[in-house]
């Protein structure tokens, strides 16, 4: 069985980059360099003394992979580490990571507080999941405090919310809205995947929980699903264990060590596409078939002294509304020869997609005017491509697409 390395996993002092490359270490005998992956269902005893003390919590180890396995463990304590948390739980996915966060606090009877413009799986969960078991739940404009403060009610008990959003790249004022919560006795939870466990830490803002999908991000190389929830230990022993263990949204093994292994790159690559997502925002805003671009990092953006005050850097993830509506948006993604259309993001490889018509075609066409996703809107996960290709690749498709017949006759 293996040791935790505590050379590794005691040092808090350490900085993020060391922290994600060693944090957590749980070394076997063999004494390997890279983590072991522990692709084991269950755990064998040495007696069956040993077994009953484990149940019962009197003994340290891993008893099934439902619960805890050395590979997951690893993952988390990295998570806590870079996170700076307490305790933390690796999910099968973005959404098993949500909906446990959600579902594991709350009660028929209780309310749920959540911004308009989310995730559409995540909005699906807050808007039609929840009632359904007599948890009612109420969606406001995420940048209007005083609708944050008017949706409160005795019974609330978390609110919801990601920053920036999914696709308009809104900022929301995760220190204020945390004292909207706390002081209706509620807990908030935030969902950072746009802005990156790098960029923005809602822990120390103020937030009780923050969830990832680290399908994004933290693997970076669109190869494994996965999700983390993480908060003090206290809310997790209390809420999320038990929920996790008996009902089994636990991500496989060899996900958790795919991520493990990613996490040792993740400030490099999220570093360089931020760099690259700011000159793209830069780029855009140049070009004549681009009405506006909405990037945090850039100071034109609606909330960028927020941005400023709660986010190390902008994002990864660029917004922009191209002339032409719907024709003009698809003509510039089937122009672009690096950019690939795909509605992932965070990967190494750029990403572009058209939110009215794929992650936000469920809404009505009323709650996507709400959101801003107009027709002409596109969503950019800028990738670790070189730079200037990419900036070549957008400006070229831009020109072809400006000179498209089809816009010309809608101008
Ligand atoms: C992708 C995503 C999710 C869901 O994650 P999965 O790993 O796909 O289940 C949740 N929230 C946000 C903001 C996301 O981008």
């Amino acid at each position: 069985m293996g040791t935790r390395d505590r050379s590794a996993a005691s040092k808090p002092a350490w900085r993020k980059a060391t922290q994600l490359v060693h944090g957590g270490t749980l070394r076997s005998e063999f004494g390997e360099t890279s983590e072991a992956l522990f692709l084991t269902q269950g755990f064998t005893y040495d007696t069956a003394e040993q077994a009953a003390a484990r149940f019962k919590g009197d003994a340290d180890g891993f008893i099934y992979s439902r619960f805890s396995n050395p590979t997951i463990a690893m993952f988390e304590e990295r998570m806590c580490a870079l996170e700076g948390a307490e305790a933390a739980r690796a999910t099968a996915t973005g959404m098993a990571a949500v909906t446990a966060s959600l579902l594991c606090q709350v009660s028929a009877g209780d309310h749920v507080v959540a911004a308009t413009a989310l995730f559409g799986s995540c909005r699906y969960v807050v808007e039609t999941l929840l009632p359904r078991f007599g948890v009612s739940s109420t969606l406001v404009d995420g940048t209007d405090l005083s609708a944050w403060q008017a949706a409160m009610r005795p019974e609330t008990k978390a609110l919801f919310l990601e920053s920036p959003t999914n696709p308009t790249l809104d900022v929301l004022d995760i220190e204020a809205i945390a004292d909207i919560a706390h002081a209706g006795g509620a807990k908030l939870v935030v969902d950072n995947v746009f802005a990156t466990p790098l960029w923005q830490s809602p822990l120390s803002l103020g937030a009780d929980v923050v969830v990832y999908s680290a399908t994004k991000h933290i693997d970076g190389q669109g190869r494994c699903l996965g999700g983390v929830v993480l908060s003090d230990a206290e809310w997790i022993n209390e809420n999320l264990h038990n929920f996790m263990r008996q009902t089994g949204p636990s991500i496989s093994p060899f996900n958790a060590w795919v991520l493990l292994k990613a996490l040792e790159t993740l400030p490099v690559r999220v570093a360089q596409q931020t760099a690259n997502a700011a000159r793209i925002a830069d780029a855009l805003a140049e070009h004549p078939f681009v009405r506006r671009v909405l990037y945090p990092g850039r100071a034109d953006h609606p909330q960028h002294a927020i941005a400023k005050r709660q986010m190390d850097k902008g994002s990864t993830m660029v917004a922009f509304e191209v002339e032409g509506g719907r024709r003009g948006a698809f003509d510039v993604s089937n122009a672009l020869q690096i950019v690939r259309i795909s509605n992932n993001l965070g990967d190494a490889k750029s990403l572009i997609t058209h939110p009215a018509t794929t992650t936000h075609q469920r809404l009505s066409d009323e709650d996507r005017a709400t959101l801003g996703i107009t027709e002409g809107l596109l969503r950019l996960s800028a990738g670790l491509e070189d730079a200037d290709d990419l900036v070549a690749d957008l400006s070229e498709a831009l020109d072809r697409a400006r000179r498209a017949p089809t816009i010309v006759s809608v101008a």
